[in-house]
């Protein structure tokens, strides 16, 4: 069994990264984000509490987040692991959850902020089953729909020059710290998100001692 997490700015691509483990090594991907964006969409109680929170790049408060990790990871469906995205991302989370998890490793994406933003903007979401899509390396091959389901690409409604702002300064601010704790115990690789996904895929896998990426 593999526990870990993965961290980094938005858009550096933690989603594709994490997928791409997952997939491979039959872990249960947790997106916090895409459970938060999940009742949105579906007009939940936890949606309605998180929409405008989220809408401006601002942090849901640590009881809803940690009510929701709590109850995804109590389905207990990971029999070989789980890579959660998004969580933790501030101290009060990171004790959270090294109270309850012990984990195999932290992935740690770097990338800097000026490239952030040209991803960012760049990004794309399927309406229907939520796919992302990137209009710099990856692109739907029909404009504006998803190739999977056909339904529409939209823009995240926090991909906004202001809501990003607001998300990287509570990254740098919130989140390092983060970090911080788990280097202490020796959990984090870092690893250089510029190049192409293929390529960060496989030195994620050669940090963590993993078989290799075979693409
Ligand atoms: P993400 O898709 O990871 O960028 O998350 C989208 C939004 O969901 C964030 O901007 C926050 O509003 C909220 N969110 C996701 N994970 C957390 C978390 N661990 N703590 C607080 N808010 C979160």
């Amino acid at each position: 069994m593999r526990k870990y997490v993965i961290m980094g700015v938005q858009g550096s691509g933690k989603g594709t990264q994490s997928v791409l483990l997952a997939s491979d090594l039959d872990l249960v991907h947790i997106a916090v984000g895409d459970i938060f964006r999940w009742n949105v969409q579906n007009h939940t109680k936890i949606g309605a509490q998180v929409r405008r929170t989220m809408a401006a790049g601002e942090l849901v408060s640590d009881d809803l987040v940690e009510g929701v990790v709590g109850d995804r990871l109590s389905q207990h469906d990971w029999n070989y692991g789980f890579i959660i995205d998004g969580f933790p991302r501030n101290e009060r989370q990171a004790e959270f959850f090294l109270e309850s998890y012990d984990i195999d490793g932290v992935i740690h994406l770097e990338l800097p902020d000026s490239e952030i933003r040209r991803r960012v903007m760049a990004r794309r979401l399927c309406e229907g089953c939520g796919m992302d899509y990137n209009l710099i390396d990856n692109s739907p091959r029909a404009d504006g729909t998803c190739d999977a389901c056909g339904g529409k690409l939209v823009q995240r409604e926090d991909d906004t020059e202001e809501a990003l702002a607001v998300r990287l300064r509570e990254y740098h601010t919130k989140t390092n710290p983060v970090l911080d704790i788990f280097r202490r115990k020796e959990y984090v690789v870092s690893i250089d998100a510029r190049p192409d996904k293929d390529q960060v895929q496989q030195a994620i896998r050669s940090a963590l001692r993993l078989p290799p990426y075979c693409g």
